[in-house]
């Protein structure tokens, strides 16, 4: 099953991708005999609601007449799938191979970490799969890149679980570009602001229920105005979803909608020579196999 956030009036709603259409997950439900909420994150608090919006989501595939009520998703504007998690936890280092274009960039061996190296973006920097970047003004950053991430998504509280147990907390997977200021990831000492500029997070399209995902490792790559700048697979993590969910979950408790950014591979802007940062007119397309593709216009801020 595939989940949006689309907009409505001034709100986000949640919606059940069928085909090339979306179902507004509510509307969906009553007309099925399902009483089901408004938004992603409400749907994600009970496994009851989750197992409801599929039966609705295989009423829908199947229906031999599709509801008028259905939406054409070209015609909607799609907003981060979780557009308000409690948390967004992200991981730096955790691809062998960028691990390895930086102790070529440093000239020093740049060792892989023993533990995850964890840190935070901001809500307030989410925005939709066809949202643009925009670039903040000059005098705080000269430096903006790209990272193209897989986003596990939690589905049901955790604290203190194993790594076998981990992946039963997921709720789904989505793409993320983590957008990085590198004079400021640098510059500051820590990277909290460098990642959370407003515009930050494109994610999406949508949240990929595990079972609509078929075979793991994930290809993952991004292009950049047409040319493949990072290209690799989930296999090169150093720390797996699973992993890093049950190390987290030690000592943090996680619930529904928080975001894990599990690290990005070789290729970003800052480490190529010449090194390749984002400019006005870009277009950046960040994608993960089996999930889909982000397509964000760069733009300097006016
Ligand atoms: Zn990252």
């Amino acid at each position: 099953m595939r989940l949006v956030s689309y907009r409505a009036n001034a709100a986000w709603r949640a919606g059940i991708v069928v085909g090339e259409c979306v179902a507004d997950l509510e509307r969906a439900g009553r007309a099925n005999g399902w009483k089901l909420p408004a938004t992603v994150r409400e749907l994600l608090e009970t496994d009851k609601n989750l197992s409801a919006a599929k039966r609705v989501e295989k009423q829908l595939m199947h229906a031999a007449r599709k509801p008028r009520w259905l939406m054409h998703v070209s015609d909607l504007e799609l907003g981060p799938p979780i557009p308000d998690p409690q948390k967004i936890i992200a991981l730096g280092f955790n691809y062998r191979s960028h691990a390895d274009e930086q102790t070529a960039f440093f000239r020093k061996p740049i060792e892989p970490p023993k533990t995850p190296v964890i840190f935070a973006k901001y809500a307030s920097a989410l925005v939709g799969p066809r949202a643009a970047i925009v670039l903040p003004p000059q005098d705080l950053t000269k430096e903006v890149d790209y990272e193209v991430e897989l986003v596990a998504v939690i589905g049901r509280a955790a604290r203190g679980v194993s790594e076998a147990d981990a992946l039963k907390y997921v709720a789904g997977y989505m793409v993320m570009n983590d957008v990085s200021a590198r004079d400021c990831q640098f510059g500051d000492r820590q990277w909290t602001r460098a990642k959370s500029f407003d515009t930050f997070a494109p994610c999406g399209p949508w949240l990929v229920t595990p079972d609509g995902i078929k075979e793991w490792p994930l290809r993952l790559w991004t292009k950049l105005n047409g040319e493949t700048v990072q290209g690799s697979t989930t296999g090169d993590m150093i720390f797996s979803a699973a992993h890093v969910i049950a190390y987290l979950s030690r000592g943090m408790t996680l619930v529904p909608g928080d975001l894990i950014a599990t690290g990005t591979p070789a290729g970003v802007g800052k480490f190529r020579i010449p090194e390749r940062m984002l400019r006005d007119g870009d277009v950046v397309a960040c994608g993960v196999e089996g999930i889909g593709e982000l397509v964000n216009e760069v733009r300097s801020e006016r």
